[in-house]
Order: C-alpha cells, then structure tokens, then sequence
C-alpha cells in the first residue's frame, strides 16, 4: 500500500509526495524543489519519479533541481501540455506502475489544454482542476471541457482519494455557501475545516463522496444550486447552471 504526505510549498501548494514501502518515493507537482530535498533528507527517502499534471511553474519550478540530484529519475507528464524535460509522455487511458501499483491517466482539460489526472491506488491526484469544495479557473479551455473533465472525476468510484494542488477549502467554502446557503453537509464540513485551519492542518486530502455532497461544481442538479443561478442564466441545462457558477466565482 502506498503512503501519501504532503509537502506545502510556497503560499497554498501541496507537492504530494508517494512513498513506497522501501525508501523510493515520488512526488507530484514539485513546484520548489528545495521544500522536497529537505523532506528527503529528513526522512531518508530517495526521489525516483516526478508526475506532472499541468505546465504551470508552481507545478514544474522544481523539475530541473530535482534532475540534478537524481539524474536517473523518471519525469512523467502530460503529452498535450507544454512541460519541458519529460522522460514519459503520457495522454488519457495510458496506465503505467508506480511502486507495483497500477496508475492511469485521465485527460482533464479546461484549466490548461493538456492538463492531466493521474489515478491508482484509490487516489486521484487532479492537480488544479478540482479542488475541495471548488474548482480550478478556466484559463486555456472552454467551460464544457472543465465541466467534462470533472465529470470523469465524478465517475470514479465514491471512496476515492481526492489530492488537488492547492489548499483552497476555506475561501471556497465561503462561496460553495453562497450559492447553497441551506446545504447542512456544507454547515458541518465548515466547521470541520475551521477547526483544521486552526489547528494548522491541512484539509486534504478528501474524497469523492465528500464532494458530492459540498461541491457546488459537482452539484449542477442540485434544486438549491439550480436556483441560485436563475438569476445568471436562463439555461437550466447541467452545463448552462456550471458556466454560470464558474463565472459567478470567477468575481466573487
Ligand atoms: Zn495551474
């Protein structure tokens, strides 16, 4: 089984970081490298593979210093997404192993053209595209394909693992209840991660189920989310009610 810790890194990133049962591990999105030398030496783990979801520098800053520690190591990444220095390209459905388990890929576009999923283990690691209780801003696609994309996550299996790039849940939150102010899963899940921030814990990773219940972006059917975008749309279509949330938190 793996091991999953997270790693912060610059003002709201988590670089997960995949250990193995042995000392080998590898981590996703290193944004900064030195946040993971250092948690490499603390723990006395070699670095062996880097997955890339997305091209974005706090995604991929931390690539080429990696390299120069572990020459050998293994840089996976999306084939569609302009990240540099790969050793693997991998595109949606490809499957490859990770420490004896089997990974795939997902093709999640809409915040960046080739951004991708990977999933195994029953972990999904979705870079920016879904957050908790959030998702990611659209900068290179359309809304159909960001609201495809977190479609196929909604099609994994409910338990599954949910480990986004950003530590979003609070200000997200605030809005998710905006646009649901009566949603009681949402109330109580408020409370949960206010006592984590507090407490200065992360409130990652979540699950599937989790963000069924509290995702606006997730809940395009539900009645109380459904009429409070009337106002934004006179399309009641899934992806009419999505492309209005995703503008209305666009300039929340
Ligand atoms: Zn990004």
């Amino acid at each position: 089984m793996l091991v999953i810790k997270s790693i912060p890194a610059f003002r709201d990133n988590y670089i997960w970081l995949i250990q193995n049962s042995d000392n080998r591990c590898a981590v996703v999105d290193p944004g900064d490298a030195s946040p993971v030398l250092n948690y490499l030496r603390q723990h006395d783990l070699i670095l062996e593979t880097i997955l890339i979801t997305h091209h974005h520098a706090d995604h991929t800053g931390g690539v080429t210093e990696l390299q120069r520690h572990y020459p050998k190591i293994n840089i996976v990444g999306p084939d569609n997404d302009p990240v540099a220095g790969l050793t693997h390209s991998v595109s949606g459905d490809e499957q490859f192993e990770l420490f004896g388990t089997t990974f795939r890929v997902l093709d999640l576009p809409g915040h960046t053209l080739g951004h991708i999923g990977y999933v195994g283990d029953g972990k999904l690691f979705c870079g920016d595209v879904l957050f908790s209780a959030g998702c990611g801003r659209i900068f290179e696609g359309t809304a159909e394909q960001m609201f495809e994309s977190l479609q196929k996550i909604a099609m994994l299996p409910d338990e599954t693992e949910i480990f986004p790039a950003h530590e979003y849940t609070s200000n997200n939150i605030t809005f998710a209840l905006a646009t649901e102010p009566g949603n009681e899963a949402l109330l109580f899940y408020r409370e949960k991660v206010n006592r984590l921030r507090t407490d200065d814990q992360p409130t990652l990773p979540t699950t599937l189920s989790q963000e069924k219940q509290i995702n606006p972006f997730l809940r395009t059917e539900a009645p109380g989310i459904v009429r409070s975008v009337a106002n934004r749309t006179a399309d009641s279509s899934a992806i009419a009610i999505f492309t209005a949330l995703r503008r209305w938190k666009d300039d929340f």
